[in-house]
């Protein structure tokens, strides 16, 4: 049986279709991150069907009913239903499951939902599969289109789904994939005959569209470190060594030319700390300011919670900062953002008023600068405040820019790398405090909304004071 998603991965690779049908258990854990993709396309699925309210839902969360489901919408076509949601359509070894189907004036059009804010090639080979089956079922005539989401949307006074949603009709770029699909499928047909995985070498496949989750599996035997842990080393040299079997850092290091790319790989291969103090002095210069620590605790919802914010615009919902004199974290102070009343009028005015604090302190926060440039874009847009450069020092930039290399700290730099390398806890409780800080991190909506939650986020925010405040001591010392 080929579904709409085996098609999709059997698209990106063959041994990854054959991996998935032949050998699950080989599959890497899902992420955190892709976990709570699925969960925000099941959340815009569903909230996309008010745009055609009414509907009958007739797909089963059991595979096993679909069988059950398919008599089910026989019945639906006969009777010109107007509107179903998730509908199983079969057609030989094939099966899709369409998000919404209409039938207007004896009219029928499919509709497939995507929480992104653009069509992607992807999708575009996804709907022909669904096209394909639907048509091969016997119906004819269907309009074909993806609902995504606009990025131009802007929530005025009322949530209005019909402005939110962006629906674009794809029978043009189907009809242009269609004659192209039999053979793909053909190709999919045979790998599920076969008995031992194809051989198909690990190369670029593995990362696009998707970062696929056979790579553990597949990727065992890539010596470590490799290029691959070298940031912006040129892609099609990388995937040339790879063939070559030349990707380990032993071997690439006279490919490496650029300082940067030099250092990290020198630290990975000899596993030395690598401090290029002088930058570092500059960058950290402090000019007698006052030190003042800040975290912007947010999120990126899909759904524009709060008036003028756009889709997936990251909007603040905590923010924390403490004062640093002589080693003591001093007047630590959480700031509630509401999201009911005159939101972006308060960020505004606390934009404002750290506008003024540039004269007196120096703010230190970790991995800020995108989120301080993404407000100051949204103050712009919201109120035409002109857009001011927050002379901010972020902690981050010293491992992005390769000043401070070690092998502990990989290319992402990020706050639980950094953190562990520089702190002096033991790893179980570097492990409670990421845990208690990632929690807050991922659930800093829904704990804003409760003294208790609001308590949770004051400590994982405090104890994340506490290891910025580590970071600082440790990395200063390193000023020349
Ligand atoms: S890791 Fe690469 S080669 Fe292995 S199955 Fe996935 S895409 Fe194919």
């Amino acid at each position: 049986m080929i579904s709409k998603s085996s098609f999709i991965r059997g698209l990106q690779c063959l041994k990854s279709l054959y991996l998935h049908k032949k050998r699950p258990f080989l599959r890497d854990p899902l992420s955190p991150e892709t976990r709570a993709k699925f969960k925000r396309g099941h959340e815009m699925g569903d909230m996309a069907r008010d745009l055609f309210p009414g509907g009958v839902l007739i797909a089963s969360s059991n595979p096993r009913a679909y069988k059950k489901n398919l008599e089910e919408v026989n019945r639906h076509i006969q009777l010109q239903t107007p509107v179903m949601y998730e509908v199983p359509f079969m057609h030989d070894d094939l099966m899709a499951i369409m998000d919404i189907v209409t039938c207007i004036e004896g009219k029928w059009s499919a509709y497939e939902v995507k929480s992104s804010l653009s069509i992607s090639e992807t999708y575009l080979w996804d709907i022909t599969f669904q096209a394909f089956v639907i048509q091969s079922m016997g119906l004819k005539d269907v309009d074909f289109n993806i609902i995504h989401i606009n990025s131009e949307y802007v929530l005025e006074d009322d949530f209005d789904i019909h402005s939110f949603y962006k629906i674009v009709n794809v029978n043009d770029e189907i009809e242009s994939r269609m004659g192209l699909l039999q053979p793909l499928l053909e190709k999919m047909r045979n790998v599920e005959k076969i008995t031992s995985s194809p051989d198909i070498p690990i190369g670029k496949q593995c990362f696009y569209p998707y970062e696929c989750d056979f790579k553990g599996h597949c990727w065992k035997h890539v010596q470590s470190p490799s290029v691959f842990h070298i940031p912006g080393f040129s892609e099609d040299l990388k995937y040339q060594l790879l063939d070559e079997r030349k990707t380990s850092l032993a071997l690439a290091l006279p490919f490496i030319h650029d300082v940067k790319q030099k250092n990290i790989a020198m630290s990975l291969l000899h596993g030395d700390v690598i401090v290029q103090k002088n930058e570092i002095s500059e960058y950290l210069n402090l000019h007698e300011k006052q030190i003042l620590f800040l975290k912007i605790w947010g999120h990126r919802p899909a759904k524009p919670l709060n008036q003028k914010s756009t889709p997936f615009q990251f909007s603040p919902v905590m923010l924390s900062m403490c004062a640093f004199n002589n080693g003591i974290i001093e007047n630590e102070k959480y700031i509630f953002f509401d999201l009911k009343d005159n939101y972006w009028e308060k960020i505004r005015d606390f934009s404002l008023t750290f506008r003024g604090y540039d004269k007196t302190h120096r703010i230190v926060c970790f991995a800020c600068s995108s989120v301080l440039e993404q407000l100051e874009n949204a103050l712009q847009r919201i109120f035409g405040i002109e857009r001011y450069s927050q002379d901010a020092i972020d902690l981050q930039y010293v491992f992005k820019k390769a000043w401070y290399c070690a092998p502990d700290i990989d290319f992402h730099s990020d706050f639980q790398a950094v953190a562990s390398h520089f702190s002096d806890h033991d790893s179980i409780r570097l492990k409670q405090l990421f845990k208690l800080i990632e929690n807050a991190e991922d659930n800093v909506y829904v704990f804003s909304q409760s003294p208790a939650g609001m308590e949770k986020l004051q400590s994982a925010s405090s104890e994340w004071m506490k290891l910025i405040a580590e970071i600082w001591m440790k990395l200063s010392v390193n000023r020349g």
